[in-house]
């Protein structure tokens, strides 16, 4: 399959996105991808697919109820942070965005994303004023963030900041039974413009119930003394399938935007149909028939037992792809599923295609997907570990390009 300019830059898409994807100015990753994509080229890259963003996003207003302050740290959860902002920023469902780089924050800026953004990190002495200056809300929760943002920050107007709150999780944030003086200190300067106060689920279900009651504690002691705290949000893409009444004013999820399910998959599916919104593809660079008693890659630890037909596929745990992948995780060629074998190494892995010459060299591969259930990120880390260690752990130097 040959991609034509016009679909590497969304315009294949629906309309509504065709019109905010057709104002990229093009990074220069999807030239890459494009060149990836053509026949003669082997290296594996990352396709986005803004329609199954969209649907995600539908799909988690509906169950958390509230606009959503949409997570991309972590290289936009494998599918490129620049990518998905400039996809998702268009959507009125979706409020803003919170990240954890600093350097993420100002790049989303710079491309011109203009909804606000969240910084979930300590900023550097550094970097603040340039994140005040671009508009970036910066986090509140050590005991010198009151002296210390708006002497670095150096603006005339206040300091947008959300108020970071540890409820349990030791983590980030202000123990919540230390957190009223810092609320106080926060809401009494006129520096400051505390435009929200939040904070994170151990997801541990039982625990998840004593944090809640922590948080809305401190919420209903700072507004008995007359604090505003602006936007709550406390809830990830977890308690938006598990707790239903924890959306407050925004809900701060990741995952289930990017069409993964973050816990139980039998258990999750059935409340909500997510759509994985990237499609992991390699083309075949070749294929061989063993005989039997030839061995597959580093160990030895697939032997032919008939004459067999083998792919190699040149993607491999340097590109993100886990060497787990060998525990029961397939790949898709055509409509035909295949097995990896063997072991997967830094640059390669292996199928097993049978015994007929099934595969050819330049045949799409695709690894992860929508396509085929058993592709789905969640049925793949069933095989490979958790769904968060498959999406983050794509290498971000993988082209991205845009279905
Ligand atoms: C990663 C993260 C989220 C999003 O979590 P998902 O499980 O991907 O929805 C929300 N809040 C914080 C503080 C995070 O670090």
């Amino acid at each position: 399959m040959l991609y034509s300019r016009r679909q590497l830059l969304g315009l294949a898409s629906t309309a509504a996105f065709a019109s905010a994807v057709g104002k990229l100015s093009v990074p220069r990753s999807l030239w890459a991808a494009q060149q990836g994509a053509s026949r003669d080229r082997y290296d594996p890259w990352i396709e986005v697919i803004p329609d199954a963003l969209a649907h995600n996003v539908g799909q988690v207003r509906r169950l958390g109820g509230s606009p959503i302050l949409a997570v991309v740290k972590n290289h936009g959860y494998g599918l490129d942070y620049r990518i998905v902002a400039r996809i998702l920023e268009p959507m009125p469902d979706v409020a803003g965005f919170a990240i954890v780089r600093a350097e993420e924050a100002l790049a989303l800026r710079a491309q011109g994303v203009r909804k606000p953004i969240l910084l979930m990190a300590r900023a550097a002495d550094a970097d603040v004023a340039e994140l005040v200056a671009r508009d970036i809300m910066l986090s509140v929760y050590a005991d010198d963030d009151p002296g210390r943002l708006p002497r670095l920050a150096r603006a005339r107007a206040p300091i947008a900041v959300h108020a970071y709150l540890d409820t349990g999780m030791s983590r980030m944030g202000i123990p919540y039974h230390r957190a009223l003086p810092l609320l106080r200190a926060v809401t009494g300067n006129r520096a400051f413009r505390l435009a929200g106060a939040f904070m994170t689920f151990t997801e541990e279900l039982d625990f998840d119930r004593e944090q809640l009651a922590r948080f809305t504690k401190v919420v209903d002691d700072a507004r008995e003394a007359g604090m505003t705290l602006g936007a709550l949000h406390a809830a990830s893409s977890h308690s938006v399938f598990h707790h239903r009444d924890v959306g407050f004013d925004l809900v701060r999820t990741g995952m289930a935007l990017y069409g993964s399910y973050p816990g139980d998959f039998a258990v999750e599916r059935p409340m909500a149909e997510l759509r994985p919104a990237f499609r992991l593809r390699a083309r075949v660079v070749r294929t061989d028939r063993l005989r039997p008693g030839d061995s597959v890659s580093y160990g030895r630890r697939y032997i032919a037992a008939k004459p067999t037909w083998v792919a190699t596929l040149p993607l491999g745990h340097g590109d993100g792809y886990p060497r787990t992948a060998v525990n029961g995780a397939k790949v898709l060629i055509g409509e035909r599923l295949h097995p990896v074998i063997g072991a997967v190494s830094a640059s390669h892995c292996i199928i097993e295609v049978g015994d007929e010459e099934r595969v050819r060299v330049g045949d799409i591969a695709t690894v992860l997907g929508p396509d085929h259930p058993d592709i789905h990120p969640n049925v793949v880390a069933g095989a490979t570990g958790s769904v968060y260690d498959l999406l983050m752990h794509l290498n971000p130097s993988l082209p991205r390009m845009v279905e």
